[in-house]
């Protein structure tokens, strides 16, 4: 269940926000098909989903942020990994929920959240600890993994150290001290991201971009040392495209993502089903980068993102699918 600060037997929680009809699917004459039987239930077709929790359109960013998140980086100031990953067709509130609109203290979504209270929590503790915190930001298109804190870096690899742990060879570490730092950092990375590419909307729904956050602590007086990363993730848009319209390039970035997200729900449901010896992690870029951090002693949040309109209502109902994987 969501909000207990997630002890060792949890795995993985799945937590379904639908967004409010906008007005231009209002206008297209689009109905709002969707019903939420209970906190834990939503209804679309006629077939009721089970979640760990299932957030209305009227919920706040705030209460987002309690639910999904807040548990998470309880753990990873513990020591813990943890995932938080926002899957859903394009236009169906991952940005919104993972980013939101930034430097607004009511409609900023997770990430900037997160910061702040990590920072918080740094603040408030006592003179024995010292902490380290870096950042990392990446975009994963067509496979290729691009460093958005440096766009010379434009192809780097996923490594195994020496202890079996994945990461990205090379890739930028940036040292941070308060959550200006960090956010900061988020907005050269989101500008790096615009470069090179024409429509930033279009690009942003075929690439799946990961913000980390590594923080270690260290008791000067114990010399005990604790180390957790969170990696926070706003997938690429889940949607099908259609086989007759698209060709060439589009037809291979909607291969790709497919790839990855099949994947991703492949390495997923193989935690959900505890079945630890046969992860397929090794299928994509993205289930690589994220191996340390699910599964293991990891703590993984998918927050299922759905339009409520009629007209995605079978992409609707694909993510929900998606989503009852991890159960
Ligand atoms: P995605 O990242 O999945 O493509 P976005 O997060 O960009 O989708 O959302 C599409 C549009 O809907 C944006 O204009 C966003 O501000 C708006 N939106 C998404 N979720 C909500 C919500 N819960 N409340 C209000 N507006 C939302
Ligand atoms: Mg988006």
């Amino acid at each position: 269940p969501v909000g207990g600060g997630g002890g060792a037997d949890e795995t993985i929680k799945v937590v379904c926000r639908v967004r409010p009809l906008n007005s231009s699917e209002e206008k297209a004459g689009s109905k709002f098909v969707l019903k939420f039987p209970s906190e834990e239930t939503i209804s679309c077709g006629g077939k009721v989903f089970a979640f760990d929790r299932v957030l209305k359109p009227s919920v706040s960013q705030e209460y987002v942020y309690t639910v999904a998140a807040k548990p998470i980086v309880a753990d990873v100031l513990s020591g813990y990994n943890g995932t938080i990953f926002a899957y859903g067709q394009t236009s169906s509130g991952k940005t919104h929920t993972m980013e939101g609109v930034l430097g607004d203290g009511d409609l900023q979504g997770i990430i900037p959240r997160i910061v702040q209270d990590i920072f918080n929590y740094i603040y408030g503790m006592d003179e024995n600890l010292e902490f380290h915190i870096k950042v990392s930001y990446f975009e994963i298109y067509m496979d290729k993994i691009r460093d958005l804190l440096d766009v010379t870096k434009t192809n780097l690899s996923v490594h195994e150290d020496k202890n079996k742990v994945t990461y990205v060879k090379g890739a930028t570490e940036r040292f941070v001290l308060s959550p200006e730092e960090v956010m900061e950092a988020i907005d050269e990375g989101k500008a790096n991201r615009h470069v090179a590419v024409t429509n930033m909307n279009e690009h942003s729904s075929r690439s799946h971009s990961v913000f980390l956050i590594n923080v270690k602590q260290e008791n000067t007086e114990t010399q005990k040392k604790l180390s957790g990363k969170l990696y926070l993730v706003d997938l690429a848009g889940s949607e099908k495209v259609s086989k007759t319209g698209a060709e060439g390039a589009v037809l291979d970035e909607a291969k790709n993502i497919n790839k990855s997200l099949s994947a991703l729900g492949n390495v997923i449901s193989a935690l959900a089903e505890g079945n630890k010896s046969h992860v397929p992690y090794r299928d994509s870029k993205l289930t690589r980068i994220l191996q340390e951090s699910l599964g293991g002693n990891a703590r993984t949040t998918m927050i299922i993102c759905c339009s409520p309109a009629s007209y995605n209502e079978s992409e609707t109902k694909s993510t929900l699918l998606f989503g009852q994987r991890a159960k």
